[in-house]
């Protein structure tokens, strides 16, 4: 099956036909509806600040992040005929977000919304009202909230977890809720750069699992615009049984940042190897960047290195033509040609050739390491001991590992426990473990106010149950019992007892934790719940002066709770 991807490509790119030729047809065989979306903003031309699956800090990027000038309030359009099927506002993540389902099966998404238009914005307000709640996630019915293409839905913002104004946009499958890249639809963003490549890395894998430990040597690259080659060096000289990674980006025509690029493939001697592209992934797999990336590299340097070999464990359903996961054997004594083909989702192509001298001595694999106890990524694993218990379930490992664990001799300040070190953090976990660990006596007066601590610092949430205080961190680590019996800190900043607040349009506030986060904010006006929207990623509270609060003296009360049931009250008199 030699060159079957990139024959296509040619032929898809430069053959007779004078059509545009989209690059799905390239990768693979799923047509998706090229006319039906418009573009959900107006701004032109249209620049992305993020691709889909752009590698992100423990997920693929889910859409596409649209630039908006550094400004918010752009109209936010419709992108099809279809009806609001869901309206989610959060503290973070997506902040403010709409979802369209569409007659063509699939369904939309924008997020990080300023604003909704006023017949959703009315329905919002009516929701929050109703359920005494700023965060919301509701899905209407299909004949509440009709839109037609081209109609404005929202406005353009920067709330939630975004990092600047830009909007989020989305296309799903409406069955099965995987995340496509919109570029696949016909969303045409210019861009006729070819992929940037910074490095090549090279692993010597023999035989046993990917882990921090795993030797890697450095190749820097010369050349670029689309043709990369080993800096100095033709030949490498290899033994054994390496595997191969790379860093590279995308760049967009006018754009100034980097995104990331469509797809990868390796070829030996012609053959592909191993082939990732980025057309569609599900959420729930998203976390499966940590095995597609060096990660041990990524935590230590910030370098996202995608590995060209993949973890058996890997749930990550963007590979294929990978042969033996991408493990190359050198041990015949010839001279081997490797080329990476990277390319973006507009068909751009780059590549890096470099040839390998194989060594002629046979390789052995050798037997698992006896050190510390195997746990297996095909099972569930456990460890029990006296004071603590560890389940990391079937899942969550990538790949196979020699657990270590052991118990720190130091005691941190406010410990209600040992401190336990649960094997290290280079080790990326898909879905966290389960851990308990055993109090010291002295937890039980305030035994509903524990939790389970890294030594970070960084609360992992917890319940007390027979003795022991049970969480589900997400990464390996360091752990011990703590407690927090501290309530949140609300600081006003517009607002002092007895003050005018007539020409002001808010009521605002800075609210934190020290420790378990808030779970919940209440704000009443003479007595009557108002809605207080939140941001978590400034910290900030506020309520706008709406038909609640009418000229006159008026007194407000706010009640915040963290996640330990602790409760901070502040009440003011105002007038309007
Ligand atoms: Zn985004």
């Amino acid at each position: 099956m030699k060159h079957t991807f990139s024959s296509i490509l040619i032929l898809a790119l430069f053959g007779a036909t004078t059509q545009r030729v989209h690059a799905q047809q390239v990768f693979s065989n799923n047509k998706y509806p090229l006319t039906d979306f418009r573009m959900p903003l107006d701004i032109r031309p249209p620049a992305l600040a993020g691709s889909f699956g752009e590698l992100r800090s423990n997920h693929f990027h889910s859409g596409a992040d649209f630039r908006t000038n550094q400004r918010e309030g752009y109209p936010v359009y419709a992108v099809a005929d279809g009806y609001i099927s869901r309206l989610r506002v959060q503290n973070s993540g997506f902040g403010l977000a709409l979802y369209l389902v569409h007659p063509n099966g699939y369904t939309t998404v924008y997020g990080h919304l300023q604003r909704f238009a006023p017949k959703v914005a009315r329905e919002v307000k009516a929701l929050q009202y109703s359920k005494k709640s700023y965060e919301l996630d509701e899905f209407p019915k299909a004949d509440l909230l009709p839109v037609r293409k081209g109609e404005v839905i929202a406005y353009s913002g920067n709330t939630g977890g975004s990092g600047g104004p830009h909007l989020h946009f989305e296309v799903r499958d409406s069955k099965t809720e995987e995340t496509i890249n919109p570029q696949l639809f016909g969303i045409d963003i210019p861009d006729n750069i070819p992929p940037v490549l910074s490095a090549l890395y090279v692993y010597r894998l023999n035989g046993k699992p990917f882990n921090e430990s795993t030797p890697k040597q450095y190749f820097q690259l010369s050349g670029g615009v689309g043709n990369y080659k080993l800096n100095q060096v033709n030949t490498i000289r290899l033994s054994g049984e390496v595997g191969f990674g790379i860093i590279t980006t995308d760049k967009h025509n006018g754009a100034s940042g980097t995104n990331g690029v469509y797809s990868i493939q390796l070829f030996l001697d012609d053959v592909p190897v191993y082939t990732s592209s980025l057309e569609r992934f599900s959420f729930a797999n998203s976390k499966g960047i940590n095995s597609h990336i060096d990660y041990p590299t990524y935590l230590n340097q910030r370098r996202s290195i995608q590995k060209s070999f993949v973890d058996p464990g890997n749930p990550l359903k963007i590979y294929s033509n990978v042969a033996n996961n991408g493990r190359i054997v050198f041990d015949d004594g010839r001279l081997h040609r490797l080329k990476y083909l990277i390319t973006d989702a507009k068909g751009n192509q780059t590549t890096l050739q470099f040839n390998v001298q194989a060594s002629d001595e046979n390789f052995v694999e050798q037997p698992p390491a006896e050190d510390g106890r195997q746990f297996s990524w095909r099972n569930k694993n456990e460890l029990n001991t006296s004071d603590v218990r560890i389940t990391v379930p079937k899942g969550s490992l990538y790949d196979d590992i020699s657990f270590s664990y052991k118990v720190l001799p130091r005691l941190p300040k406010g410990a209600y426990s040992a401190v336990h070190q649960v094997h290290n953090r280079y080790t990326p976990l898909h879905t966290g473990f389960e851990l308990a660990i055993r109090a010291d006596s002295s937890l039980y007066p305030l035994r509903e106010k524990a939790l389970i601590v890294s030594t970070g610092g960084a609360s992992q949430g917890g319940v007390f149950e027979n003795g022991f205080v049970k969480a589900s961190p997400r990464n390996f680590g360091s752990f011990y019992i703590a407690v927090d019996t501290i309530a949140p800190r609300i600081a006003p900043v517009n607002i002092a007892e007895g003050k005018s607040m007539s020409g002001v349009a808010r009521i605002s506030f800075k609210i934190s934790d020290n420790l378990s986060g808030i779970k919940s904010f209440n704000g009443y006006i003479d007595g009557k719940w108002v809605l207080f929207e939140f941001d978590t990623k400034t910290a900030s509270l506020w309520y706008r002066f709406d038909e609640n609060v009418t000229p006159g003296k008026h007194t407000l009360e706010l009640a915040v709770a963290d996640m330990k049931d602790n409760v901070r009250r502040y009440r003011v008199n105002f007038s309007r």
